[in-house]
């Protein structure tokens, strides 16, 4: 089959012929319908975070699953799904707390990757999941049922951006109806956090982003406000526009440690700064501490919006059925896996939620 291959950081992928290994014990196989292009995966090709090579990186995935591997009874042939990075035990104590994003199990794959190329070289699975290419094999904790009418081109976008900009705001920051929430960066993670926002009943919903053509986009998601990130003044921007007692709640979904930093001058007494964007590896911000303590703030970290995926994934796409949250708006292009070098290229401009790769039904 075809996948796309990282060789070597910060250049373009190879696009060959390589070997899928058969199903294990556990494991499932899924044709690849479409695998949407997520920051985190153009921050890995880049070399930002490190991480071994070659590898093949893409996990935003919709198909149809193809084969499963014994001790599997919860899925069939034929079913289609969605596919994410969360790739869970089942029994660490992570797991049993209810947060299969920060399982510390381990699984046999990442010492013997499914892929090799054509001289028979281990290829990597980048975050767990391989998407870009014709097929991946991956853990059966990794899929999630849905409807099969979803089209899969925005159904692959439940499986990242919107499960984690949707479960920053919703399992992470717990948002109350009249909450005042704040958005900053609104790319596909931050898009999903506003669209979350209104669903909770938060009331204004602020979205920050330092590409002004973002923010209409912003407004058609639901905030009810949006303004420049580098404005002067936009703290007191945040105040006049929450009646003096500022954020509620900031989410922030920019990847840069400065980003946190204006959350945490954004949040009232009580408020919350959910870091969900994650810069590269040496990124830090400052906290002002006696302030922090004295109004009894809170700075949450959100891997995958805290999802659990079979809670998650069922829950947005009821939302989605109702009316109440956009899904194909989020996709901004769709490319053959041939072209997956352009749609990258292309996922960098400002204008761009999400680019996703298609492949032939
Ligand atoms: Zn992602
Ligand atoms: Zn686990």
């Amino acid at each position: 089959m075809k996948a796309a291959v990282c060789r070597d950081f910060g250049k373009s992928l190879d696009v060959e012929e390589v070997a899928l290994d058969q199903v294990h014990r556990g494991e499932i196989r899924v044709k690849v319908s479409a695998c949407g292009i997520c920051q985190s995966d153009i921050h890995y090709m880049a070399g930002a975070w490190g991480g071994e090579l070659p590898a093949v990186f893409g996990h935003e995935i919709a198909g149809t699953i193809e084969e499963v591997g014994e001790g599997v009874d919860d899925f069939h042939p034929g079913q289609a799904v969605v596919v994410s990075l969360i790739r869970a035990c089942g029994h660490c104590s992570l797991c049993a707390r209810g947060l299969p994003a920060l399982c510390v199990g381990s699984f046999a794959r990442d010492v013997d990757p499914p892929l090799r190329d054509a001289k028979g070289h281990a290829i990597r699975q980048g975050l767990s999941t391989a998407g870009f290419a014709e097929s991946v094999v991956v853990d059966s904790s990794q899929a999630v049922p849905i409807p099969p009418d979803l089209p899969a081109a925005s159904a692959c976008l439940l499986a990242c951006c919107v499960m984690t900009g949707f479960g920053a705001v919703v399992n992470t920051a717990a948002v109350a109806p009249g909450d005042s929430v704040v958005v900053i960066g609104t790319g596909g993670v931050g898009l999903n956090a506003v669209q979350a926002a209104v669903v909770c009943g938060a009331n204004p919903v602020i979205a920050l982003d330092i590409s002004p053509e973002k923010l209409p986009v912003a407004r058609s998601f639901g905030a009810t406000h949006s303004f420049d990130a580098r404005a002067d003044g936009a703290r007191e921007t945040v105040r006049e526009l929450t009646g003096g007692r500022f954020a509620d709640v900031v989410i922030v979904a920019a990847v840069s440690g400065q980003a946190v930093e204006q959350g945490l001058r954004m949040i009232g007494r009580g408020g919350t700064v959910v870091v969900v964007g994650m810069p590269e590896s040496a990124a830090v911000s400052q906290l002002p501490v006696t302030a922090f303590a004295y109004q009894g703030q809170r700075i949450l970290g959100s891997k995958m919006g805290g999802a659990q995926p079979h809670v998650d994934v069922p829950r947005l796409v009821t939302l989605h059925r109702q009316g109440r949250l956009k899904l194909d708006e989020l996709v901004s292009a769709c490319f053959p896996l041939d072209h997956i070098n352009d749609a990258i290229a292309s996922s960098s401009s400002g204008t761009v939620i999400r680019n996703v790769i298609v492949f032939p039904a």
